[in-house]
């Protein structure tokens, strides 16, 4: 098969063709048919979230099943699924909390994901995130694959992988927005676009999106936000107070990744607020918080991993959601790409020029 291989950081990924290693007993073969290009694959790129080359990027697809080993059960081939970027093993301490989103499957590996192919010099290849969604088949974990039952296109279900469960999740499932709340969102890429949706679902009564990029902030107004701050030229902080009665956002989503953005939501939310961190910036970055807010003003500061998703009861919701055109992907998927022009999607999504760039199989 090819895939998109990632021989070295910061060098050209490498499009080539690779040796598909035979799947074992609890394993599935599926054919990808979307992949997002994702900003964390840039991070990973760079060699900032501890992957380790030869490795495939891509943490969440869509395709259709191809082949399953003997004790997979529930999962034909010829199926339509999900492969997200978070499995759910089922019996884990952590699936048995509810929440998968920590599945011990994914994060107690130390970061040494399964070897899924061969190079033609016999150099074996790992599936980063154990998903590996930039190569024409994926050789994943049983409990990586979710069927599902919806003629929307790949590009849109491969979204449900990781952006979409983010940022709606964020509202829904961590947050828990209800209506009339006040809520900001820090940041408007992907994840912000996908969580301002999500309150405007909820029933938010003002939405106020945070963003220095022109074309982003107009976006959200058209997805739902009502107040549009630009923290490059306004003082974010009065803007957000103004909107909401002088006392700062109710819920506040973080979805942009850095440090002065974390720091930011903090600082627009009320007193005894909720603030979710929903983004990333590099393995080893920090952050510094003023104590008074988080401790005398009790605002609550919150993190969440792919929305705190559990796929099986999220899944059917969100895609009734979109199927129903109250969530909308077509402006969030700017750029479609052949797997040739995985570069090019990467530089895309580094430039922010794409919002989601799907690379389509
Ligand atoms: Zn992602
Ligand atoms: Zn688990």
């Amino acid at each position: 098969m090819r895939a998109a291989v990632l021989r070295e950081f910061n060098l050209p990924i490498s499009v080539e063709e690779v040796e598909l290693l035979d799947p074992d007993p609890d394993r599935v073969l599926v054919r990808t048919k979307a992949s997002p290009f994702c900003s964390t694959d840039v991070t990973s790129f760079h060699g900032n979230l501890g992957k380790i080359p030869p490795t495939i990027l891509g943490h969440a697809s869509a395709g259709e099943v191809i082949e399953v080993g003997s004790r997979v059960a529930g999962i034909k081939p010829g199926q339509r699924v999900i492969v997200p970027g978070t499995p759910e093993c089922g019996t884990c301490y952590y699936c048995g909390i509810g929440r998968p989103d920590q599945c011990s499957e994914l994060f107690d590996l130390g970061g040494i994901y399964p070897d899924v192919a061969r190079t033609a010099e016999g150099q074996l290849v790992s599936a980063a995130g154990c998903v590996g969604g930039y190569a024409e088949i994926m050789n994943v974990s049983k409990n990586q694959v979710f069927p599902v039952e919806s003629d929307l296109p790949y590009d849109v279900l491969a979204l449900l992988g990781c952006g979409i469960t983010t940022g709606v999740g964020s509202v829904f499932n961590v947050a828990k927005v209800q209506p009339g709340d006040s809520v900001a969102v820090v940041g408007c890429g992907h994840l912000g676009l996908w969580a301002v949706q999500a309150a405007r679902l909820a029933g938010a009564a003002r939405i106020i999106a945070i963003e220095p990029l022109a074309d982003r902030r107009a976006l959200a107004g058209e997805l739902g936000a009502t107040d549009l701050v630009d923290p490059s030229l306004q003082d974010a902080v009065a803007a957000v107070k103004s909107a909401t009665a002088g006392r700062g956002a109710d819920v506040v989503i973080e979805a942009a990744g850095a440090p002065e953005a974390q720091r930011l939501a903090l600082e627009v939310s009320r007193r005894a607020g909720t603030v979710v961190y929903s983004g990333v910036d590099h393995g080893t970055a920090e952050v510094t918080l003023p104590q008074i807010p988080l401790a005398v003003q009790s605002r609550q500061l919150v993190s969440t991993q792919n929305g705190n998703v559990r796929m099986r009861r999220d899944l059917p919701r969100y895609i009734g959601l979109l199927e129903r055109g109250l969530l909308d992907a077509s402006p969030i998927i700017t750029s479609r790409y052949a797997l040739d022009e995985i570069n090019l999607a990467l530089k895309k999504s580094e430039t922010r020029d794409d919002l989601s760039g799907v690379i389509v199989f």
